[in-house]
């Protein structure tokens, strides 16, 4: 039997594990005993992880349309086709008719390829990923606060922290080992408040649960720091000596007495008051927050009131503090290290600056780099819609399942003139494409993946590709090859890593020979640097921390007579985003085989539903019919719907109203209908 130290491809927690294998064929998985994350353990997906990989869905060679069908088609056929079109599209409409979306799924080199193949093969800075759906608001709220839009601590700070404030994040399920951990420090004597209106695992285990309103959190969180200031508990040395604009900002939150946010969040003022004073008072508070936060049309704002918190109160720079945003997928940090983004190159250098420009240009060879930034994926969606985007190239993402409103997705992605996709499976996106490359999944190739806690790790092949299937990044060097380029000649990708450590400050000191077995925390800027589990010590990564302005929005949808029920959406412990992966790994989609809504016993009786039955459930975008699951987990007029099923997608009914900043969607608040179905 062979063993090969790999990094599980789920969730951003980042567990180490071993693919045992035979005869060619993965038998299972076992987890890294002295990992400093996993130590151990898996979560039930980690254990599984090996569950798709020889499923026989998957894509074995390229496929490419003919007559309406997708029909197989050799590399080089299927390769000119993709460069022809691009090409043509960019002749006929302007270098940014194209839009490239990259994968949080795929390594920090495929990423980092793409990204160069975007800006240096087609000249358009039209490239974006999924952390546009999930953490860009993150990366704008963190970045103008602290100057960095990443994890300030590392997990194994959970185990220094006196109190541990979980809000927006259903840990156990989404990062399983973090919540679990959690649980342990809990046990140990951290005190805990989770504020989610959820009645989430980690509340049973909470001093203090606050089940606010959903898109109330700026509210909350304002009259928390209220509190704090009225009661004189803000830590005034840190904020002089590490912050400004604190006065302005606090102007605002004395305007914000718990009583005033009571009738906004619905809790109690003197919910607000404890929170606010366990909070501020404990010797080492450390904030988890996720997608609770981040996806609201008011989303940079949440995080804004995140950060400032911890500001306030000195919560940051030392252990067992900090502000820590939980990513989600497996390499969502390295995707947005990696710079597949409209605005950015790799390590958050800005497209706009002419100096990085032409370190850019240097290193690829010369010859221009677009100077705009580009546009986000989701404004890319409506450009699409409306013919400004007439191309799009997809690696790893199924847009169909994972983006707002489902409708108004596929019409988007049915205007274009071409549409490819690079995937493992035939996803309900790639039926859609025009062509379709088959790939290699995380089993199947080196590279790295970094974590949550900007934990850079190494990826290693433990199997061969099924078919045809080739690694993302040789595909992508192919694919500048076809387009006449020499600027991606790589022999492997630890030649790639050299490069993107040549061009990244942050990961400056990163080899993969460094990384072996656990990695190395970005930032680690020289070859001697040791890596950096603790941001923001002495200074913030801007120098000053900022208290940034805010200003309460409520959710862009609220309820009415006519949808009087608040639908919020997430995942669950059994699987994964769009299900691709874990919809196809027998135990998994054992546990949980089908899509449901959670509605609260008060108002399944309401409408006559009992545990299991149908019901349909309806917005202004569209409706769709699912079982009931009938528990007091959700809040009377709060229904719960996780998105990873086609066949009753919750997608179809969210809300595609973007943040104005960070142009996420507000995937957590839709007003929606609920009625008996057939
Ligand atoms: Fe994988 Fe996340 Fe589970 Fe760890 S916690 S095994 S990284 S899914």
């Amino acid at each position: 039997m062979k063993r090969t130290l790999t990094v599980c491809p789920y969730c951003g927690t980042g567990c180490m594990l071993h693919l045992l294998s035979e005869g060619g064929r993965l038998i299972g998985v076992e987890p890294s005993s002295t990992h400093p994350i996993s130590r151990g353990g898996l979560c039930i997906k980690g254990w599984n992880a090996f569950g798709f990989v020889h499923h026989p869905d998957r894509l074995t060679e390229p496929l490419v349309r003919k007559d309406g069908v997708l029909v197989p088609t050799g590399w080089q056929e299927a390769l000119s086709m993709v460069v022809r079109g691009l090409q043509s599209v960019q002749a006929r409409h302007g270098k940014d008719a194209i839009m490239f979306a990259s994968s949080a799924k795929a390594t920090n080199e495929e990423n980092f390829l793409l990204m160069k193949l975007a800006r240096r093969v087609f000249g358009t800075n039209n490239i974006d990923h999924c952390a546009r759906l999930c953490h860009s608001s993150t990366v704008t709220g963190l970045a103008e606060t602290f100057g960095s839009g990443a994890m300030t601590n590392s997990i194994d700070c959970i185990d220094r922290a006196k109190l541990i404030f979980v809000i927006g994040s259903n840990t156990t399920e989404q990062h399983p080992l973090i919540g679990s951990r959690i649980i342990r420090a809990v046990n140990k004597g951290a005190q805990l408040i989770v504020a989610d209106n959820r009645r989430i695992r980690l509340s049973r285990h909470a001093n203090l649960h606050l089940r606010h309103r959903n898109g109330s959190d700026v509210a909350l969180l304002l009259a928390m720091m209220h509190v704090i200031l009225a009661e004189g508990l803000e830590d005034r040395e840190f904020i002089a000596a590490r912050c400004e604009n604190f006065e302005e900002f606090a102007a605002i939150a004395r305007d914000w007495p718990p009583e005033r946010a009571a009738a906004i969040t619905g809790l109690g003022a003197e919910e607000v008051v404890a929170a606010a004073r366990l909070y501020a008072t404990s010797p080492a508070a450390m904030i988890f927050y996720s997608m609770g936060i981040t996806q609201h049309s008011h989303g940079v704002d949440n995080v804004r009131a995140v950060a400032a918190l911890a500001m306030l109160t000195g919560n940051i720079g030392r252990p067992g503090t900090g502000v820590n945003p939980l990513r989600g997928q497996n390499n969502v940090q390295g995707g947005c290290d990696m710079g597949v983004l409209p605005d950015l190159y790799s390590g958050y250098q800005k497209v706009s600056d002419p100096v990085v420009r032409e370190k850019f240009r240097a290193a690829w060879g010369g010859g221009p780099l677009p100077e705009t930034p580009g546009l986000p994926l989701t404004l890319a969606m409506n450009a699409a819609s409306k013919g400004q985007i007439r191309a799009m190239f997809i690696m790893g993402e199924n847009p169909i399942i994972s983006d707002p409103d489902q409708s108004h997705a596929r019409e988007a992605l049915q205007s274009l003139e071409l549409l490819v996709v690079q995937d493992i499976f035939l996803t309900e996106t790639a039926q859609l494409a025009d062509v379709v490359l088959p790939a290699a999944c995380f089993a199947e190739k080196d590279g790295t993946f970094t974590n949550t806690e900007r934990r850079i790790q190494l990826v290693q092949k433990g199997v061969e590709p099924p078919g045809e299937a080739r690694a993302d990044w040789q595909i992508i060097c192919e694919l500048a090859r076809h387009a006449g380029s020499q600027v991606m000649n790589y022999e492997d990708t630890a030649q790639i890593m050299a490069e993107i450590a040549s061009l990244t400050p942050a990961y400056g000191g990163v080899t993969h020979q460094r990384l072996a077995p656990y990695g190395l925390q970005w930032p680690c800027p020289s070859a001697d640097h040791a890596g950096t589990p603790l941001l923001h010590t002495v200074q913030f990564s801007r120098g000053k921390g900022r208290f940034a302005l805010i200003g309460y929005r409520q959710p862009a949808e609220m309820t009415d007579a006519r949808f009087p029920y608040t639908l919020t959406t997430g995942r669950t412990y059994f699987h994964w985003h769009t299900g691709s992966m874990t919809r196809r790994t027998h135990l998994l989609h054992r546990e949980e085989p089908k899509a449901f809504v959670e509605i609260n016993p008060v108002d399944a009786a309401a409408i006559g539903v009992r545990n299991g039955g149908l019901v349909t459930v309806a917005s202004r975008r569209g409706e769709l019919t699912v079982a009931a699951r009938v528990t007091g987990t959700v809040p009377e007029k709060v229904l719960f719907m996780p998105f990873h099923f086609m066949e009753g997608a919750a997608n179809a009914l969210t809300n595609n109203v973007l943040d104005p900043e960070s142009h996420i969607p507000e995937f957590k608040v839709a007003a929606v209908s609920i009625r008996r179905g057939q």
